[in-house]
């Protein structure tokens, strides 16, 4: 099915599929990157994890309406997606304060956001992904002000399903990371992947963190918490 590598990227690679131009098969890598990619390694079965979790996510968001690229998980390491022309930008969701935004502002750790907070970040790995505005939006990016209404409604949205999916399997939905991109038909469709390298998790239990910040902050063994999310997601259903 997959044919030519069109694309690599920290976290993926992105292969065309034979005799279908508007299909791509992403393939999910071993690999972990943090902060910008100082920090690097390997992580045997991380690729797994990452694409089977992130296929229930997008299963889920799309029974629940939420239009995106997802097709279907293919085998254990890659899923079949539809074609998008990516719009470069991440749109972070935050429920309660952590990471960069603790950094950045000052605000204390674990504040809860209700609105939850919307921010973008501008996608160019060269410039260390920088916090931009709507303004910034417009001028560097192809999207419109109505897109950007469009984005911003579907990432809340995503927000609220996301908080009950994780709920069910007893996490706390922290923050996460979305991209966004534009199908053969101009629609813009959810996009990348939603997996525990692009959202925090927190145990409502014990309150541990289940997410990449494990391998950011050198909290355990990354692939043993990715292996309890895809189990208890297998549980649930
Ligand atoms: O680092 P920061 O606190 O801004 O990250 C917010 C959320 O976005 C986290 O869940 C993080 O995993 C995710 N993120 C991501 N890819 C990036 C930056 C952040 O998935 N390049």
């Amino acid at each position: 099915m997959k044919d030519k590598l069109l694309y690599e990227g920290k976290a993926k690679q992105v292969f065309t599929v034979a005799d279908n131009p508007n299909l791509l098969v992403l393939s999910y890598k071993n690999d972990a990157t943090a902060f910008n990619g100082e920090k690097k390694a390997e992580f045997q079965g991380k690729g797994r994890f990452n694409n089977l979790i992130s296929a229930k996510v997008f299963e889920y968001l799309q029974q629940k309406g939420i239009n995106s690229h997802f097709k279907e998980a293919i085998n254990e390491t890659e899923q079949l997606v539809e074609k998008t022309t990516i719009i470069p930008l991440e749109v972070v969701i935050r429920n309660v304060a952590a990471g960069s935004i603790v950094r950045r502002t000052g605000i204390t750790e674990k504040t809860i956001f209700n609105p939850p907070l919307v921010e973008l970040f501008y996608k160019k790995d060269e410039l260390g992904d920088p916090l931009i505005n709507d303004d910034h939006v417009l001028l560097l990016t192809d999207a419109t002000e109505a897109d950007l209404t469009k984005i911003k409604k579907m990432a809340l949205q995503v927000n609220e399903q996301l908080q009950a999916f994780f709920k069910e399997i007893n996490l706390q939905l922290v923050d996460f990371k979305l991209e966004f991109g534009r199908n053969a038909s101009s629609e813009i469709v959810l996009s990348d992947e939603v997996s525990p390298d692009t959202c925090r998790l927190w145990d409502i239990g014990t309150g541990e963190k289940m997410d990449k910040d494990v391998f950011r902050e050198d909290l355990g063994d990354l692939v043993t918490v990715y292996d309890n999310i895809l189990s208890r997601l297998e549980a649930k259903q």
